[in-house]
């Protein structure tokens, strides 16, 4: 079986344990193992010395009973039909168990942005969104930044879109996608937000145990928008980040890194490669390395089972999505290592999508202090559900909070029925 559908096989598996759980009707759990649309466009660009090259890209959307479809957009030279297939799924689950109005949907290009210069990324964006067409939309099809893409790409998008449906709809269009920059139209703390829902996890699961962060330990997969931002958040509140890694490569440092000058020197090399603090370590010393916390903040199928045999850490966050595979879950569980699910870990970032979509729709903008003081709350609710509903059922926190999102779907496929 290819890795790429061990994923989506992880992902069903999860949903039919959830689904045992609330007794999800076969014809609910039929409709859900597959996606709505599935579409796959080809579309050429011009490359800067003027040759052209054929790409592909996919926008999977799965659910949108809840609401428009939503969902961020990859672009990676490993970007496969299986994977947003999966991802896909997990966006309808994780809006489902935020209570937010949309479904769910994912897509992207592959491609490999560090191979393309500025132009040809435009280039790529604006014709990747031209075949996407009627296919996206503000009621319909909502994207944001996942891997390989970020607020720039998002404006990118934003402006092509805008400018191809007519004059008279131009400016309502805006909120096609958010995660936007805020001088055109994004919010206020949509870039930290995936980060700080992570550390709002950590922090609710340190205060149900009587712990203080201060003076805690990390380690941190993936130096990106989500795990540099989890890194500064958890540097203010006294947890230092003993290890780090991403593509390039990992290092340690026992003293902490510096997450904000660690953060800077990503931005402008683009990974952690040459950074000169610790020591450059294996990927397997960084996965057996001890802290208390560990956030896989790349990509999906990180932790397998040799990982969960030698992690030492007390607690997994999922910042990324599906980092944890099937078959490493039961020996954490063994092992008595708590997982916070990426369903509700890294919700923080569709919850503050959700109020920019608001925000373009009434014309208003919130101050930072109000987003903060949402996504607090929003976070701290849906983690204490998870919490109890994993206490009184006996299981996993994920099967929990998978359990609460299939019974939102459930009762609404109830009440609506099924058309005609
Ligand atoms: P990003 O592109 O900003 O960063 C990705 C990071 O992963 C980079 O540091 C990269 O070097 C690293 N990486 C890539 N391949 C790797 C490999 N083979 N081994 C180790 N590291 C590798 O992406 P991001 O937006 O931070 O997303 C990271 C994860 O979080 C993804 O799983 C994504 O789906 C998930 N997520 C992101 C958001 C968001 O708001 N951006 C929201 C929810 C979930």
């Amino acid at each position: 079986m290819s890795e790429e559908s061990v994923f989506l096989a992880n992902v069903h598996e999860q949903m039919d344990r959830a689904a045992r759980l609330v007794g999800l009707p076969p014809h609910i759990a039929g409709i859900l193992a597959e996606p709505k649309n599935e579409l796959i466009v080809h579309f050429p660009v011009r490359m800067d010395d003027g040759s052209f090259r054929l790409f592909k890209g996919y926008r999977i959307q799965h659910n949108n009973l809840l609401g428009p479809y939503k969902g961020g957009l990859r672009f990676h030279p490993e970007t496969r039909l299986d994977d947003l297939k999966a991802l896909a799924m997990q966006m309808t689950l994780k809006c489902a168990l935020m209570e937010i109005p949309f479904g769910g949907a994912k897509g992207g290009v592959k491609c490999d942005p560090r191979e393309l210069s500025d132009a040809e990324l435009m280039r790529v964006t604006r014709r990747f969104t031209h075949a996407l067409g009627g296919n996206i939309g503000p009621e319909y099809d909502i994207p944001a930044p996942d891997v390989g893409t970020d607020a720039r790409t998002m404006v990118w998008l934003m402006d092509t879109y805008m400018n191809t449906v007519g004059h008279a709809q131009k400016n309502s269009q805006q909120r096609v996608v958010t995660g936007k920059t805020v001088e055109c139209g994004g919010t206020w703390g949509r870039a930290k937000a995936t980060g700080q829902g992570v550390v709002h996890c950590i922090t609710e699961w340190a205060r149900a145990r009587n712990l203080s962060l201060e003076g805690k330990t990390a380690l941190i997969q993936g130096y990106g928008k989500v795990g540099s931002h989890a890194a500064l958040i958890l540097s203010k509140l006294g947890v230092s980040v003993v290890g780090v890694g991403d593509h390039s490569g990992y290092r340690l440092n026992p003293e902490g890194f510096n997450a904000h000058r660690l953060a800077d020197y990503v931005k402008q090399h683009g990974s952690i490669e040459g950074y000169a603090s610790g020591e450059l370590c294996s990927r397997d010393d960084f996965f057996g390395h001890s802290a208390d916390i560990l956030i896989p903040a790349a990509l999906q199928n990180q932790i397998g089972e040799a990982e969960a045999r030698t992690i030492d850490v007390k607690l997994i966050v999922e910042g990324a999505n599906g980092p944890v595979m099937t078959s490493a879950e039961a020996i954490l569980q063994e092992r008595g290592i708590d997982v916070v699910p990426d369903i509700l870990a890294n919700a923080g970032g569709v919850t503050v999508s959700y109020y920019e979509w608001v925000q373009n729709g009434r014309q208003e903008r919130w101050e930072p202090e109000k987003v903060d003081y949402r996504l607090d709350r929003a976070m701290t609710r849906a983690y204490g559900r998870v919490v109890e509903r994993a206490r009184d059922a006996g299981c996993s926190m994920r099967d929990a909070a998978h359990a609460l999102s299939l019974e939102r779907l459930m009762s609404v496929y109830d009440q609506r029925l099924i058309f005609p």
